[in-house]
């Protein structure tokens, strides 16, 4: 009986935000990707079994004064995969379809992408369940404070720095960072990254993802002597990381055919043109593609835009859109993953006995966290660079840890993804071997 009531008091009461069950699927993929790897690498079992797991779970609840007056409770987590190789380091994701499984997979997802491109962090995530498109700024603003409060304990410049991801902004890391300074009476920037310039936040940083994206494809480009001016690309999700490769790609000579977003896509094989797209996204009040019109320009389903008949295929949007009913009819050629864990276990296999490539997320998109880095650098040090500097760098370190992926990978005969593990897995271990266990 009481029981009963508890139920019908959550289905109905709009204080409870109903959690839906946990999403096995990524969390499950990437251990079986440590699984596989520990065997290639021989790696020590009790190390493995250390790296099956995420060193720190923290799951809080974040009630929030909605507008209208009535209180909701949110669910939000904070997940600490690794800090073997140093701060843990990863975004904060605002989406329905938040659960402890996906934040575990992509916090461990963050402790490869740091070490594949070699830069001293561990990994983590977080993330709140909620729909941001049915809140407004201000209930936003209240969540994100509350959440910051709670999970307070475990972050820090040298601990665990937040960042942006699905959903949240340099508004939201600047409302974290406001919040940690009003609680703590003195100023503290260096506990987030991806923050508005005024804030500490670093040039080039909003583009960094996409950039890197760009970066790692001409590489790949180049080794397989194409022109970038042959090429045509569809790129999968129009927000940060999405429309910024799209920009910067067609800078660099590519043709655009398609790009999307969660209104629809739109498609020209003849290539889009990106300048008109963004004045138009600037302009909409969502910042959607909805409503977009150009001569010889026609709207596609994001299902037919992942099967488009293009070069490149760049899935910048969510989890999990190429997958075993798709992926035999993925014409590109070439995949560069945006997006974390696009790609499903089986619709990797799949492309692989296609003999498509794929460069993996923790390779493609490191981008964002390696300009993260520099900008923790930059505030720990109070000590701005320009922005050439700052795309130099990056630059610099996307074509090593390119290069290092694609050269292990060849010699090891296997995919770039698993290269990419292998490379990451072996650091990882390297530096809990070395720090010995504690006690
Ligand atoms: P974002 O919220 O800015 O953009 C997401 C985009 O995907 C939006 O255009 C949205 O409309 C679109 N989208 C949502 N559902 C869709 C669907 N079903 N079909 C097509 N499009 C859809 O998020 P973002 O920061 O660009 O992140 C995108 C991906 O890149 C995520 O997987 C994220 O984890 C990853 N990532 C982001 C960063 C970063 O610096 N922002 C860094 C590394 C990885």
């Amino acid at each position: 009986m009481e029981r009963q009531v508890q139920e019908t008091l959550v289905d109905t009461h709009p204080a409870f935000v109903v959690t839906e069950p946990a999403k096995q699927d990524l969390w499950d993929t990437v251990l079986d990707q440590i699984d596989d790897v520990a065997r290639r690498l021989n790696l020590d079992p009790g190390i493995h079994a250390i790296l099956r797991q995420p060193e720190r779970e923290l799951t809080v609840s974040v009630p929030v004064v909605m507008d209208e007056g009535l209180i909701k409770v949110f669910t939000g987590y904070r997940i600490q995969h690794s800090s073997a190789r140093g701060p843990c380091k990863g975004g904060i994701r605002y989406h329905p379809d938040v659960n402890l499984n996906e934040v575990r997979a992509l916090a461990a997802l963050m402790t490869w992408k740091c070490a594949v491109v070699g830069i001293p962090y561990g990994g983590a995530k977080g993330g709140v369940q909620c729909d941001p498109s049915q809140m407004s700024e201000d209930e936003l603003c209240r969540m994100t404070r509350r959440f910051t409060a709670m999970i307070m304990p475990i972050i820090g410049a040298k601990r665990d720095i937040p960042a942006p991801d699905v959903n949240t902004n340099a508004q939201t890391m600047a409302w974290i960072s406001d919040t940690v300074s009003m609680l703590e009476r003195k100023t503290v920037i260096d506990i987030v990254t991806g923050k508005p310039i005024p804030l500490g936040g670093s040039l080039g940083r909003k583009e960094a993802t996409g950039r890197g994206v760009a970066i790692v494809t001409a590489e790949l480009l180049k080794r397989k002597r194409r022109k970038l001016s042959d090429t045509t690309v569809t790129v999968q999700g129009y927000g940060n990381v999405g429309s910024h490769v799209a920009t910067i790609l067609h800078q660099m000579g590519c043709r655009i055919a398609a790009v999307s977003d969660v209104s629809g896509g739109l498609y020209n094989p003849q290539g889009l043109d990106i300048a008109s797209i963004n004045q138009h996204i600037t302009a909409h009040p969502r910042r959607l593609l909805e409503g977009y019109e150009a001569p010889g320009v026609e709207k596609i389903t994001n299902d037919e835009l992942l099967v488009s008949d293009v070069d490149v295929l760049i899935p910048a949007a969510l989890e999990h859109q190429i997958r075993a009913d798709n992926a035999p009819y993925v014409q590109a050629k070439i995949i560069v993953e945006g997006a974390n864990g696009p790609t499903t276990r089986e619709g990797d296999e799949i492309l692989n006995d296609r003999g498509v490539i794929v460069v993996p997320d923790i390779l493609a998109n490191a981008g964002g966290v390696v300009v993260s880095y520099f900008e923790w650098v930059q505030d720990l040090q109070c000590f701005f660079w320009d922005e050439a500097e700052v795309n130099r760098n990056l630059k610099r370190i996307m074509v090593r840890s390119f290069k290092e992926v694609w050269d292990f990978s060849r010699e090891q005969g296997v995919s770039l993804r698993l290269g990419a593990c292998m490379l990451a897995v072996d650091r990882v271990a390297g530096a809990v071997q070395a720090r010995g266990i504690f006690p």
